[in-house]
């Protein structure tokens, strides 16, 4: 029952909170510990390995979510009291960056025993943990959280004197047969070429080895990447010359309308309730009738007022997630004076790369359908849209608006 009202009921809070002083069953945030977790995220995102994080944070003496513990004074058992220092481990870090609850969510019982005499734990399916979306403060934003869960997913070997993995690491693939693209080192005399190849080729033959250089590679995306953001940045002006946007505006119309009526009838049902009070005192209503009738009165117009609260938050709702729709402009225009193809932008703007070979190569973006649904908005505002060879988009109004 707890777990379902959200309230955490582990005896420690997960690194990043602590429990509420006035509310045991709440989580708050420790600034000094959410700050550490904040640093996590943001190494991870700008391409360093687990390792490499762990690392960085047991040389510049961070104390590690266990030493923590024992250091702020909570009486936890570290099960091993050798006396030397729990590091920070690639474990350590992964569970961080894994965890929900950075990002307000609490998720419990994930675990149960069989039955009491059986203490071992056993790890329930997915479908029967107890989750309650933002349920806490959030340490990170939901797209930082998304973005590293893809980076987690994706092959991202990391060379062995490299704390980086490589741009464009995991999303590379061959454009005829859809294998991934893996690079390769090879030293020819005191010079090393790195290429990618197709891994089918590598592996069996099958197909071709689509052979580009990964310098090569990385400039043409770098290319590709800049006239992208450039028609974004047009695309943002275009679209501030058609300021309508019909569909929220419909719903909230109607959901006015609805607020209006539900207002009128909080209204009336204040106004029948005086007037029974006039009818009590002047002897038209008995006391029994004037009680029953009073509370319901009182009854419908709170269950008014409740509906039109909700309709309210309803609105409030889909400006959000209107400014929330077009966020990911965002995104690219921030990048607008990109001269170098980092780990980082690539994960976050660039969703796939597929060679076909040394000379051709395209680019897949993210957020692809969001560009073409206001692509195809903007063509039913009167916008043509012309795309020329080199992939630069112009936006050219048939008539002035
Ligand atoms: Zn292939």
């Amino acid at each position: 029952m707890k777990r379902k009202n959200g309230e955490f009921i582990g005896s420690f809070a997960p690194y990043g909170y602590q429990k509420d002083e006035g509310c045991r069953n709440r989580l708050v945030i420790d600034p000094v510990a959410a700050g550490i977790v904040r640093d996590i995220f943001r190494m991870k995102l700008h391409g360093m390995s687990q390792d490499a994080i762990a690392g960085r944070l047991n040389e510049t003496g961070v104390l590690s979510p266990m030493e923590y513990k024992s250091a702020s004074g909570s009486n936890y058992q570290t099960g091993f009291k050798t006396g030397e220092r729990a590091l920070w481990s690639s474990v350590t870090v992964r569970r961080i960056l894994e965890n929900e609850c950075y990002i307000g969510n609490l998720v419990q019982g994930r675990q149960t025993t069989p039955n009491h005499k059986v203490k071992k734990l056993f790890v329930k399916p997915e479908k029967d943990w107890v989750r309650i979306e933002k349920n806490h403060e959030p340490v990170v934003s939901d797209r930082d959280f998304a973005i590293v869960q893809r980076l987690l997913g994706m092959d991202t070997r990391v060379s062995p004197e490299q704390a980086e993995v490589y741009p464009l690491a995991g999303m590379v693939v061959c454009a005829d047969c859809g294998a991934a693209m893996v690079r390769k080192n090879v030293c020819a005399g005191k010079r090393k070429y790195r290429y990618y190849v197709c891994s089918r080729n590598k592996a069996t033959k099958e197909c071709a080895s689509h052979r580009i250089a990964a310098e090569r590679l990385e400039e043409a995306v770098l290319h590709l990447l800049k006239v992208q953001i450039g028609n974004i940045l047009d695309l943002k002006r275009a679209m501030e010359k058609v300021s309508e946007i019909p569909f929220q505006e419909l719903n909230i119309r109607e959901l006015e309308k609805r607020i209006e009526q539900k207002e009128a009838e909080a209204l009336r049902c204040k106004e029948l309730r005086n007037m029974l009070y006039e009818d009590m005192k002047d002897g038209i209503v008995s006391k029994e009738d004037y009680m029953e009738l009073h509370e319901a009165y009182t009854q419908r117009r709170d269950m008014a007022e409740e509906a039109v609260g909700k309709m309210r938050q309803e609105i409030k709702d889909i400006f959000a997630s209107n400014t929330d729709k077009y966020r990911w402009l965002d995104y690219f225009a921030e990048h607008r004076d990109i001269d170098r193809l980092t780990r980082n932008v690539a994960v976050e703007l660039i969703d796939r790369v597929k060679v076909v070979d040394k000379d051709t190569v395209e680019v897949v973006f993210s957020f692809g359908d969001c560009y073409k649904e206001v692509l195809e908005g903007l063509k039913h505002a009167g916008c043509e849209v012309v795309c020329d060879s080199r992939g630069r988009v112009r936006f050219e109004w048939k008539e002035a608006v």
